[in-house]
């Protein structure tokens, strides 16, 4: 008998200690105060892979590693929690994905991945501090984020960690970003580190105006970008993946950090986009199918996982 197994993408927290200027991230006091504990986060991880047939997570943002109180240890309980779900047998195994700002990633951190991680993507928008630091991406206590960045991809390369690079391709960088890919690669390729994807999404609107001005680069333009990335690239050894509007749209799914799940209509916008409840409280996919009106083909589309035979 087939069964049908999940991915999924988690914002395991709301809480950054970035301030990236084209990031929306709910986090006002009462949105913060609501998060789940560490104990429901695990909860969640074990109804997610029980009841409702996940396979594969994303641990996502705000930053996944300063969740809790005393940054890193709740997450590293967290994966301590998660490691039971592994298994050589790919239909018993619970695949991790994480999607960090790395600025937590030290070496001991690191170790406690091996084995239950199985891919980290970081964000590299461009290699200059002068423009990191105008997007955010640099702050008093994290500074330097492109070479902290690039140690950090060093670190997890030699842990045998696969990954992954991610741009975000607004006003700031389409210009400069397709002419600073070697250099990116060569600066991986020094501390020893490859990567399988580099994936660039288009800025994406949260319905934020101001934002938006800031930051949205129109269809024709991002098509450009991708152009002369794709000419640059040309050969590569990974995988490029250029994510627009359109696919992020249709594909979104998010588990929020309060345990519920965001997803998109045709029409919807980021705002209008409805609500599940608590993911804990559906004893299967299929009543979460019944109770909502998610597009279960779309669905399955982006987030079902190859049939497993068991
Ligand atoms: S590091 Fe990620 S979550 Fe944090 S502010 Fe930047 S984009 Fe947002």
């Amino acid at each position: 008998m087939s069964k049908t197994y999940y991915k999924g993408y988690w914002m395991v927290t709301n809480r950054c200690n970035l301030t990236c200027s084209y990031c929306v991230l709910e986090d006002a006091p009462h949105q913060l105060k609501a998060e789940l504990d560490l104990n429901s986060k695990k909860e969640l991880v074990s109804h997610l892979y029980h009841k409702l047939n996940f396979r594969r997570l994303t641990l996502s943002g705000g930053e996944v590693l300063i969740i809790g109180k005393k940054p890193p240890s709740d997450f590293i309980e967290l994966l301590r929690h998660i490691r039971q779900f592994r298994s050589t047998n790919p239909s018993e195994n619970l695949e991790i994905e994480l999607y960090t700002n790395g600025t937590y990633l030290e070496d001991p951190v690191a170790d406690e991945m091996q084995g239950v991680v199985d891919l980290v993507a970081v964000t590299i928008d461009s290699t200059k501090n002068s423009l990191l630091t105008q997007i955010g991406r640099n702050n008093q206590k994290f500074n330097n984020y492109y070479e902290r960045i690039v140690q950090v991809c060093g670190r997890l390369s030699k842990r045998g960690i696969e990954l992954k690079l991610h741009s975000v391709v607004s006003t700031k960088n389409y210009l400069t970003l397709p002419d600073e890919v070697s250099s990116i690669l060569d600066a991986l390729d020094a501390v020893g580190a490859k990567i399988s994807c580099w994936k660039f999404y288009q800025y994406m609107s949260y319905d934020a105006p101001d934002t938006d001005i800031a930051h949205s680069v129109p269809k024709n333009v991002y098509e450009q970008f991708q152009e002369k990335v794709e000419k640059v690239l040309a050969g590569c050894p990974f995988r490029l993946h250029f994510k627009d509007n359109e696919e992020m749209n249709a594909s979104l799914f998010n588990i929020l950090s309060y345990g519920n799940a965001q997803y998109m209509r045709t029409g919807d916008t980021w705002s209008s986009s409805p609500r599940t409840q608590d993911l804990r409280s559906y004893n299967s996919m299929e009543e979460l199918f019944s109770k909502h009106d998610i597009d279960k083909e779309r669905y399955h589309r982006f987030h079902s996982l190859a049939p497993c035979t068991v």
